[in-house]
C-alpha cells in the first residue's frame, strides 16, 4: 500500500528566509496538497552558534504572508509529532546516536581541535584530502583505536566527545531521485560526519534523518545544496535498519542570479534593485538590513505564482496560477534539473498582472494609507478613492507606487512636465483652453463622453489636431505626460477642478 504523503519544510533560522526557501516550502506544500497529505514545518535549529533570534518569527510570518501554511508546527499549531523545534527533542536524540555506536555504524571519538587541526596539518603537507575518514581515523583517539577499558574511562570522566558516522570506505550508494534520476556517490569522496555531541545536541544530519523517520516523512523535498548530504542520510536510514519508510529524495534546481553565473544572493538583490526575501529583515547581530517582496509592494499571490514557475513548468504556455490551479497542475516531474535564473522583469510583471487583477475595494485601503499621511484623508469619499484605484490600478506595477502616479486625483498638480510644454505650447493654445473652460461649464450632464465632445468640438473650431494637444491637456490637467485614460480622470475630478487646473495652466504658461 502506498504510504501517506507527508511532507516538511525543515528551515534552521540561522538569518531570514531567502526566496529560494520559500520556493522548497511551497513546492512541499503544493506536493502535500495534491496527494491529499500533509505538509508540515520543523525548526532545526541544533547548531546554536548560528541560532539568530527573530529568524524563526520571521520564517513563520513568511509562510502566513504567502499563504504557504502548513498543518502541523511551530507556528501553526501542535500535530501529534510535537515538539516540532528540534532543540526542544533533545533527550530523543541520544539513543538513537547509542544505537548506531552498538550496531558498530558509529564510534566515539574524542579528539581534542589540536589533534584535529594535526591530522590536516600532516594530511595537507602529503596532499592528500584532510578528512577524518575509513583511512584516517585507525590514527585518531576514538573508541575504534583505544581500549574499551580507556573509552570506558574517559567515558565516565565526562571527558568530551562526539559520535562520527563509521563511513563504509569504498562504497557506491546509489539512490533514486525523484528529479535527478539515478545519482550515485563514492564513500570514499564522505568523511565520518559528526553525529552527536557530548553536551547532548545531534548534528543536522542525526537529527534530520531521526525527525523525518519520527514524523512519517514519505518524500524529503528540498534544494539542492543537500544533495551531497544524502548519501549520508541514505546509509543512516540503512544503519537503523529503516530503508523500508525511507522517504523518496526530490533535490530541487538552485534559483540562480539573473545572468546565471552562480547562486542567487542577497548581494544581486541589493546591486540590481529586486528583493531577495519575503518580508524586510533587520539583523540583530550585523544591524544589516534585508529587503523584501511585502513591504516592496508585491502582492503575495504574485509572488507565489512567480516562484512556482522558477524550476517547473506546467508544460504548456499558461503562465498565471492560483495556488489552488498550482495545486492542480503540480508534479515533481516537471521540476527541473538545472538551475532557474531569476528575471526581474519577470518578477515584475507578474505582480503587475495581480495588481491589475486586485477589486477596488481590497486597493483602497493603501490609497487611503497615503492620504491619512498626507492629510487630505477627510476631503474624499471611499467611492472618489476606489474610483480612483479602479483608474490607475492598469499603470501600476506595485501597490505601494499608488500615491506616486495617483496624487493629481487628489491635489492640484504643484509642477508640471515642462518637456511637453515645451514642446506643444504655441500662441494658438490659450484662446483653445478658454473654450475648453467656458464650454466644460455648459454641459448638462458632466461625463467622460461630455467632456469629449467639447474637447473635439473645441479642437475643430481652432483647427488643431487631436494628436498635438491630447499629451499638452494631460499635462496641464495632472502635470504628468501619462496615465489612465484623460476623460475619465476629467470626469472623475470634477467641474470645479477642472476649472482650476486649466486657469492654472494658463496663468503659468501663457506670456
Ligand atoms: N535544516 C536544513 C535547512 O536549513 C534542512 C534541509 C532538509 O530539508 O533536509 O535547509
Amino acid at each position: 500500500m502506498d504510504r501517506r504523503v507527508r511532507v516538511r519544510f525543515a528551515p534552521s533560522p540561522t538569518g531570514p528566509l531567502h526566496i529560494g526557501g520559500v520556493r522548497t516550502a511551497l513546492y512541499n506544500y503544493l506536493f502535500a496538497r495534491k496527494h491529499g497529505g500533509d505538509f508540515l514545518l520543523r525548526i532545526e535549529d541544533t547548531d546554536q552558534t548560528r541560532f539568530v533570534p527573530g529568524a524563526e518569527e520571521y520564517i513563520i510570518e513568511a509562510l502566513k504572508w504567502a499563504g504557504i501554511e502548513p498543518v502541523e508546527g511551530i507556528g501553526f499549531g501542535d500535530g501529534p509529532h510535537a515538539p516540532y523545534r528540534q532543540s526542544e527533542r533533545k533527550p530523543m536524540y541520544k539513543q538513537y546516536a547509542m544505537q548506531l555506536i552498538e550496531a558498530g555504524h558509529a564510534y566515539y571519538a574524542f579528539d581534542t581541535a589540536e589533534d584535529l587541526e594535526g591530522m590536516r596539518e600532516r594530511l595537507k603537507a602529503s596532499n592528500v584530502d584532510a578528512k577524518y575518514d575509513a583511512i584516517t581515523r585507525s590514527t585518531m583517539k576514538n573508541s575504534l583505536t583505544l581500549s574499551e577499558d580507556e573509552v570506558g574511562k574517559r567515558l565516565e570522566n565526562g571527558d568530551p566527545y562526539v559520535v562520527r558516522f563509521k563511513l563504509p570506505r569504498k562504497e557506491e550508494v546509489k539512490f533514486h531521485d525523484e528529479i535527478r534520476g539515478w545519482v550515485s556517490f563514492n564513500t570514499a569522496q564522505l568523511d565520518d560526519k559528526v553525529l552527536y555531541k557530548s553536551d547532548g545536541m545531534p548534528t543536522y544530519h542525526l537529527a534530520n534523518v531521526v525527525d523525518d523517520y519520527l514524523m512519517h516523512i514519505s518524500h524529503v523535498i528540498r534544494g539542492e545544496e543537500w544533495l551531497p548530504s544524502a548519501p549520508l542520510h541514505i546509509l543512516l536510514y540503512r544503519a537503523f535498519g529503516w530503508e523500508d519508510v525511507m522517504p523518496k529524495f526530490a533535490h530541487l534546481p538552485l534559483l540562480l542570479k539573473p545572468d546565471g553565473n552562480g547562486k542567487l544572493s542577497k548581494r544581486d538583490g541589493d546591486r540590481l534593485g529586486f528583493p531577495v526575501f519575503p518580508l524586510n529583515w533587520l539583523d540583530p547581530n550585523s544591524g544589516e538590513k534585508s529587503s523584501g517582496y511585502r513591504e516592496a509592494g508585491y502582492l503575495p499571490e504574485a509572488v507565489v505564482n512567480l516562484l512556482a514557475m522558477l524550476g517547473w513548468n506546467p508544460g504548456n504556455n499558461q503562465e498565471l496560477f492560483t495556488i489552488e490551479e498550482l495545486t492542480e497542475a503540480f508534479s515533481l516531474e516537471r521540476v527541473s534539473k538545472s538551475g532557474a535564473k531569476f528575471d526581474q522583469n519577470k518578477a515584475k510583471w507578474y505582480n503587475q498582472q495581480y495588481v491589475r487583477k486586485l477589486d477596488n475595494k481590497a486597493l483602497a485601503p493603501i490609497l487611503t494609507t497615503a492620504l491619512i499621511n498626507e492629510g487630505l484623508a477627510s476631503h474624499f469619499t471611499a467611492e472618489y478613492v476606489e474610483a480612483v484605484c479602479g483608474l490607475v490600478k492598469e499603470k501600476m506595477s506595485f501597490t505601494n507606487e499608488i500615491w506616486d502616479i495617483s496624487k493629481y486625483f487628489f491635489q492640484d498638480p504643484s509642477a508640471y512636465d515642462l518637456g511637453v510644454i515645451e514642446k506643444r505650447w504655441n500662441e494658438k493654445i490659450p484662446a483653445l483652453l478658454h473654450e475648453i473652460k467656458s464650454e466644460i461649464e455648459t454641459v448638462e450632464e458632466y461625463n467622460a463622453a461630455a467632456i469629449e465632445g467639447v474637447y473635439n468640438q473645441a479642437l475643430n473650431n481652432h483647427g488643431i489636431a487631436g494628436k498635438d494637444f491630447l499629451q499638452l491637456f494631460r499635462v496641464c490637467l495632472t502635470g504628468i505626460a501619462g496615465g489612465p485614460p484623460l476623460f475619465e480622470i476629467a470626469n472623475l475630478i470634477g467641474k470645479a477642478a477642472m476649472r482650476r487646473r486649466i486657469e492654472h495652466a494658463l496663468q503659468e504658461f501663457s506670456k
